[in-house]
């Protein structure tokens, strides 16, 4: 990394000259969580002191009457607790690192889902029943969704969704297929909101405390406890408790407004993952459905061929060569 890295530092402290105009340079960091904190020097996302950019403990999420912000400074970086190593990016300072709307929307889909999933368990209504209506209700909404189990397995796996089809269940599935009515009608309201929350979050323009408070309302109703119902000794259920909260809902919740005011000028959305993810997709999709994965022509590497194939088509792409080829003429020589 070395050579990059004093390139980068390079940059940011003498900018680029290029026809005698110096460039000025502004540098900023995004990634999924993972790749973030391996490049801070951080602990990972499910130790004590789990967030980038405060200093919040698990222990602090269950009373959520603090107002967290981004605290830590990169100039004493080590002396927080849980940066063990040094991060490789020291140049850019901690509020250029930004946080991915794409991954806060999958993972924060993911726990919705999973919290749905684990309450069909605990009442034991997880049978093959509610799996065909989930499939079946997942099919109504054009979402291709399967459960299956491991040979010597009991635990039941289903197919990882795409983001646009977390996006799909997340407005459209009808939970009232799975659950009790009342049930289905709060857990839908808490999926709505959230779904306009993270709409929000990709404008451009959205009024940072408006966000703010939205998002923190969302908390509210996320941890919605117990209630008693007057005269009566039937208790109305709640929603989720503290330790349900993820550090993707911290970051939504506490630090997303803090961006989208610093960052205004270009929108939290300007820094998301979504076009590598997108890229990353495809090229997966080469590897398995078009390359020789190594075993082709003297073995050449997987890796080559990608490029190869990959240089080829930006040289169609910038050179505009027509790619469809003419059909080859017929002659007849007698
Ligand atoms: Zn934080």
């Amino acid at each position: 990394m070395s050579p990059f890295i004093q390139e980068l530092n390079d940059l940011k402290n003498y900018g680029l000259k290029i026809n005698n105009i110096i460039w000025k340079f502004e540098l900023y960091f995004s990634s999924d969580w993972k790749f973030l904190s391996i490049c801070l020097g951080f602990n990972a996302a499910n130790s004590n002191y789990f967030c980038p950019w405060c200093q919040i403990s698990k222990h602090d999420q269950v009373n959520n009457q603090t107002n967290w912000k981004i605290s830590k400074k990169m100039e004493k970086i080590n002396e927080y607790p849980g940066h063990s190593k040094k991060p490789l990016f020291n140049m850019i300072s901690l509020d250029h690192w930004i946080p991915d709307e794409l991954h806060i929307m999958l993972r924060i889909f993911d726990r919705l889902w999973s919290l749905v999933l684990s309450e069909l368990k605990d009442v034991d209504q997880f049978d093959n029943v509610c799996r065909n209506e989930i499939v079946k209700e997942m099919n109504r909404i054009g979402v291709r969704f399967q459960f299956w189990k491991e040979n010597g397995s009991n635990t039941w796996n289903y197919t990882s969704l795409m983001g646009n089809d977390k996006l799909k269940v997340l407005k459209d599935f009808n939970l009232g297929q799975i659950l009790p009515p009342l049930r289905a009608k709060k857990i839908r309201e808490l999926w709505d909101r959230f779904n306009l929350i993270y709409s929000n979050l990709k404008l451009k323009d959205y009024d940072p405390h408006q966000f703010q408070f939205e998002a923190e309302d969302w908390l509210g109703l996320f941890l919605t406890p117990d209630r008693v119902i007057p005269n009566s000794n039937r208790i109305e259920k709640g929603l989720y408790s503290p330790s349900a909260i993820t550090p993707y809902i911290h970051v939504l919740v506490y630090h997303i407004s803090e961006f989208m005011e610093i960052h205004k000028q270009w929108g939290v959305k300007a820094f998301s993952c979504a076009p590598v993810e997108k890229k990353n997709h495809q090229q997966v999709t080469y590897f398995f459905r078009q390359s020789f994965k190594g075993r082709g022509s003297k073995h050449k590497s997987v890796i080559k061929e990608i490029l190869e194939y990959e240089s080829r088509s930006l040289f169609y792409l910038f050179d505009d060569v027509v790619t469809s080829t003419p059909k080859p003429k017929k002659l007849n020589i007698f």
